[in-house]
């Protein structure tokens, strides 16, 4: 099965913690292959998304200032190389540049997606062996999150590749 950084990172968590022996061998196999390997993690280059406790800016919505601001004055927008240093130092920022205040981590997570050999940009995909005894499992797991009303935006393609948008239509 074909899953995407993000939906490696949720199954994961989903994963049981306790179960029988056996089960739990499983479950150390497949969180094996849901691990990101040395390269995929400098290729993916993890970021996390940082807050300001006074005035609720993130490092994300920074950069999103930058880049606006260089699209206005083309003139002003530094060469590709440079750019990429820059966005790079105010991902990094520990302070709000407006309130002096410091940036807290809110938990949430961004990487890079990667570049195909015709340029485009596309989001690593790997392919995951997954048993059918794990495969039923988990769509239980993801099922009950459901029916309860607890599933969260971030494991909604999980459930779509697990469950089927057929049963839900
Ligand atoms: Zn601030």
């Amino acid at each position: 099965m074909k899953l995407d950084v993000l939906e490696r990172m949720v199954l994961d968590k989903i994963l049981p913690q306790i179960g029988s022996y056996k089960l739990l061998k499983e479950i150390q196999i497949l969180k094996s292959q849901l691990n990101f390997s040395k390269e995929e993690r400098e290729q993916l280059n993890f970021k996390g998304i940082y807050k300001c406790k006074s005035c609720g800016i993130t490092n994300i919505d920074l950069i999103q200032n930058q880049i606006e601001k260089w699209n206005e004055d083309i003139e002003e927008k530094p060469e590709e190389k440079e750019a990429n240093k820059i966005l790079n130092e105010i991902m990094n920022f520990k302070s709000c540049p407006e309130c002096h205040v410091e940036m807290q981590f809110t938990g949430q997570i961004v990487w890079q997606k990667v570049k195909t050999e015709g340029g485009e940009l596309k989001a690593l995909e790997k392919d995951i062996t997954i048993k059918p005894q794990l495969k039923i499992l988990i769509s239980k797991i993801l099922d009950g999150l459901d029916k309860k009303g607890n599933l969260t935006e971030d494991q909604t393609s999980l459930f779509k590749k697990f469950i089927g948008f057929e049963k839900k239509n």
